[in-house]
């Protein structure tokens, strides 16, 4: 979805899910923290505006690197067409990827992903998995790729945590378990 840029909470991100027109099908759902802005850095739209420039005009790229960025308060932030392939971990991994960015620095003593932000984080990953009927297990973690010395999406997130969150997310989800691709 390009600019401008749009809040959306969890049943609105549910509905655009279902309505939107893929021409691509998802296999994996990659999680990052943007590390900088910090959660306290975070002013609304402002912010989400900053991070397309950087992208855009300092690294080149066609467009704001994510699908979706996940706010300190739980608003879910438009970004990348979610047809296009996102600028999630490079090394030509990012095909059939969604991405989605968490606002903060969830290293070890830095900042911590609890609350609303965190309920929205276990919602667009068990929602976008659960629309193109993939397994908890379709999630990546940056630091998960070979030769890199990143800690995203942060030292503080523990991977076997997030999963069980998205397991009993899925379990108690009344929806169908089938994809539903336009074409
Ligand atoms: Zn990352």
């Amino acid at each position: 979805m390009p600019r401008p840029f749009h809040e959306l909470n969890g049943e609105a991100f549910r509905e655009r899910l279902g309505n939107f027109g893929w021409t691509r099908r998802i296999w994996r759902v990659d999680m990052h923290h943007t590390w900088y802005p910090t959660q306290s850095d975070y002013c609304g739209c402002d912010t989400i505006d900053k991070m397309y420039r950087f992208h855009v005009e300092d690294r080149g790229w066609d467009d704001i690197a994510q699908h979706i960025s996940i706010a300190p308060d739980g608003a879910l932030w438009t970004g990348r067409d979610w047809n296009m392939t996102p600028a999630s971990v490079g090394g030509g991994l990012n095909k059939g990827v969604f991405m989605f960015e968490t606002i903060g620095n969830f290293d070890e003593g830095c900042e911590v992903l609890e609350g609303a932000q965190l309920a929205s984080v276990i919602l667009v990953i068990a929602e976008v998995q659960e629309y193109f009927a993939l397994p908890p297990e379709a999630l990546l973690f940056h630091r998960e790729i070979p030769l890199t010395d990143k800690t995203c999406p942060g030292t503080s997130i523990d991977k076997g945590r997030i999963l069980q969150m998205v397991r009993s997310y899925r379990d108690n989800s009344p929806r169908d378990k089938s994809p539903h691709l336009t074409s």
